[in-house]
């Protein structure tokens, strides 16, 4: 998969957080919440900290250390202070940390505040909420929220046109997951049928009957249904000047509620679509 820079990914936080490395502030703790482009963030700001060739405050991303701490990231919990560098110096990334054990959570913090030690904690989370209070209130926040735009732009470059790159962009959560969609024959043309149903809704009762059954013939996974009422629900939201399209919008909420439990993909838009 193709990796991009994070100048490209982040640069709004990129600028703030090299701000930060040039005016040696940087923290001890932070929890980085939402996955667009936190560990490469992490992996940045983990090669200022060991980095040997150093320029200014930014790490050259050639030297030795720059490249071990590229190559070892694929591990969920890294502690680089075991990888072979010569320093008194500790990093720990910790991926998904709404799941540390809060035994593991306190012992690093109270590490952390060890008069001695120089550690650095780059905490990483897509669910924010269920991180641990005792970390959140020793820990900086910074978000990284989904880069819409970017995502957009990359789409279109992989060809979609500019209405589908918007749509997969949204329903997508990262780079990768965007790519893949993109590459996915059947998701695009999903997104078509999904247009065609939404506009036949405002003609005809018996085309949207027909158009279900033409999108249910695309989504078999649960994974891919669930992405379709996301679909759906933009679609649908991108028209709520129109006051049907609100009324459109509950009932398929209400459809979206029957197939979680367990009602059918095709009786449940059927449903939306006789309530319509
Ligand atoms: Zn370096």
């Amino acid at each position: 998969m193709k990796k991009y820079p994070l100048e490209e990914l982040r640069p709004d936080l990129l600028d703030r957080l090299k701000r930060i490395l040039e005016n040696d502030r940087l923290g001890h703790a932070y929890l980085f919440s939402g996955d667009f482009a936190s560990f490469e963030m992490a992996i940045f700001l983990t090669q200022a900290i060991f980095c040997q060739e150093k320029a200014g405050a930014l790490p050259c991303g050639q030297c030795r250390n720059c490249r071990l701490i590229a190559q070892q990231v694929r591990e969920l919990v890294k502690d680089f202070s075991q990888s072979g560098f010569e320093s008194n110096k500790q990093v720990f990334i910790i991926r998904d940390a709404e799941k540390m054990h809060p035994n593991a959570a306190n012992s690093l913090l109270k590490a952390m505040e060890e008069p001695q030690s120089d550690i650095h904690i780059f905490l990483l989370t897509n669910q924010e909420e269920a991180v641990l209070p005792t970390i959140k209130s020793r820990a900086q926040l910074v978000l990284f929220p989904k880069n819409t735009h970017f995502l957009e732009q990359k789409l279109e470059e992989e060809g979609l046109l500019k209405n589908q790159a918007r749509l997969v962009a949204q329903v997508a959560g990262n780079v990768e997951q965007a790519l893949l969609l993109a590459q996915n024959k059947a998701f695009i043309d999903s997104l078509t049928q999904s247009r065609k149903l939404v506009d036949s809704l405002y003609q005809s009762q018996n085309q949207a009957y027909l158009q279900v059954g033409k999108l249910v013939a695309l989504a078999s996974e649960k994974s891919e249904q669930e992405r379709l009422f996301d679909v759906l629900t933009i679609i649908l939201a991108e028209q709520l000047e129109e006051k049907v399209a609100r009324h459109y919008l509950d009932g398929l909420l209400l459809a979206r509620k029957m197939w979680r439990s367990n009602v059918s993909f095709q009786n449940s838009l059927e449903h939306w679509i006789l309530a319509a």
